[in-house]
């Protein structure tokens, strides 16, 4: 599964994987949900993830002059 807030998504910080399972499948994904990458293995927190994302707002679509 991708994991994202809006259009971003997140991505695993040694491989670079943008898919990911949740350690517990049966909960639902909350912030502090631990993933684990499908890539590499590595576990991560959402909340983790978040926090690498930048913070830039959409484009407008009709913001050229
Ligand atoms: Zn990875």
């Amino acid at each position: 599964m991708r994991v994202g807030i809006g259009t971003l998504v997140m991505r695993c910080l040694a491989c670079q994987a943008e898919e990911w399972r949740a350690t517990d499948a049966s909960a639902p994904l909350a912030l502090l949900s631990e993933v684990i990458c499908l890539g590499c293995g590595a576990q991560s927190s959402c909340a983790d993830l978040a926090l690498q994302l930048p913070l830039v707002p959409e484009p407008a679509a009709d913001a050229a002059e």
